[in-house]
């Protein structure tokens, strides 16, 4: 029960959203939650006017909840900046008639207009500033009217009138809680999409050289540490140059997207994989000996080989990669040292024809 209502809730909020990491995604989402909130007060002042037999009054808020959902659904068909202005609008009209006419102004209603003053900093771009400052200056003026007039609320009871004051207090407390945990987690959503942005190859999707070094020095480390082996090993795609030559710079990059996806897949899932930089790669293997690092890197060789990439006249690119291995040894005292030699070895496996693993054993070399 309570997930169902959460979950359409979202879905309210998430009204009118075709980006996800789009400018105006918290925007969106504050007019929705403001467009919600409003119906939401319509729905409860047509209740307990209608329970005081105050017709008018209860007619007015159920014009209001029909104009709320029009603005809802301007958002739902696109049409964002009408939605984003209708809202103020609404809410000044709706704030000045019931403080002035119902509540009387000393019931402290025309608090709610400094909701109406947030939103417009928080809902309007830089490029809209004369809208803000106009909904501001209305909003500002009209609250000092109300403070000004001090009428007390011609229908109510003092008792009512309490009632109305904690209605404000809850209300907008709710209100700003709700719009600081909209900001927060777009925040945290905008942070680790710009991370993945920092750290990911956006043609294979693999890490980036940052990363995947950033997880050598990690790895490194544990290894020294804990007095555990751990192998490093680059990968290069052979002839690779020929294959652009031959077949086009685009099928170049589906190689790379593709070879990148089945190294992917083979490699464990403690192993560490990232594109060092062109048509080379780096797999790093924590708490692995060279024989076992052998078998994972002859797979993958393997599964390269064997791998069928077309283009798209239906022509087949034979794709083969070369492998150097390295692992950690006593007088290592950086990784760089690891991957150097890693590094001979691939130079080791070219020479040596291609298409094969080289492992290299010897830091004296
Ligand atoms: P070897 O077997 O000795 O490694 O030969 P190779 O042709 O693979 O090596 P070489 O270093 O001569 O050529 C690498 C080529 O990779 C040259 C460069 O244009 C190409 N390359 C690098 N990055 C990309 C990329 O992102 N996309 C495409 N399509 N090509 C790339
Ligand atoms: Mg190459
Ligand atoms: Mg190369």
């Amino acid at each position: 029960m309570f997930l169902s209502i959460k979950k359409t809730i979202d879905k309210l909020l998430n009204i009118g959203f075709e980006d996800e990491f789009g400018n105006d995604l918290n925007q969106k989402h504050v007019v929705n939650f403001s467009y919600m909130m409003f119906c939401a007060s319509c729905l409860l002042m047509l209740v307990v006017f209608s329970i005081r037999h105050m017709p008018l009054a209860a007619i007015f808020s159920l014009i209001g909840m029909f104009i709320g959902l029009v603005g809802l659904r301007y958002n739902y068909i696109g049409h964002f900046s009408r939605a984003q202005l209708l809202m103020p609008v609404l809410k000044i009209s709706q704030v000045s008639i019931l403080s002035l006419f119902y509540f009387g102004t000393d019931s402290g209603f025309h608090w709610f207009f400094v909701s109406v003053i947030a939103y417009s900093f928080v809902v309007f771009r830089a490029d809209q500033r004369f809208s803000k400052y106009w909904i501001v200056c209305i909003s500002i003026v009209l609250f000092f009217v109300c403070e000004l007039l001090g009428t007390r609320g011609v229908y109510l009871t003092s008792f009512e009138q309490r009632a109305v004051i904690i209605f404000v207090f809850l209300g907008l407390s709710f209100n700003f809680a709700i719009v600081i945990n909209l900001v927060m987690s777009r925040l945290k959503s905008v942070n680790s999409h710009l991370r993945t942005l920092a750290e990911r190859d956006e043609l294979t999707g693999l890490s980036n050289r940052r990363k995947v070094l950033a997880d050598a020095v990690n790895i490194f480390a544990d290894a020294v540490i804990n007095r555990e082996s751990c192998v490093f090993s680059i990968v290069d795609l052979d002839h690779f140059k020929k294959i652009n030559d031959t077949f086009g710079h685009e099928a170049g990059d589906l190689v790379l997207a593709k070879v990148s996806a089945i190294m992917a897949s083979v490699i464990r899932p403690q192993d560490e994989i990232g594109r060092y930089g062109g048509e080379e790669f780096i797999v790093i293997m924590p708490s692995t000996s060279l024989q076992e690092a052998e078998v994972v890197m002859e797979h993958m060789r393997q599964s390269v080989e064997d791998l069928l990439i077309e283009t798209e006249h239906g022509i087949v690119i034979p794709v083969t990669i070369s492998v150097g291995l390295a692992s950690i040894a006593p007088s290592v005292s950086r990784y760089e040292e690891i991957l150097a030699q890693a590094d001979k070895g691939l130079y080791t496996a070219k020479r040596n024809g291609r298409n094969r693993l080289s492992v290299q054993t010897d830091y004296q070399d």
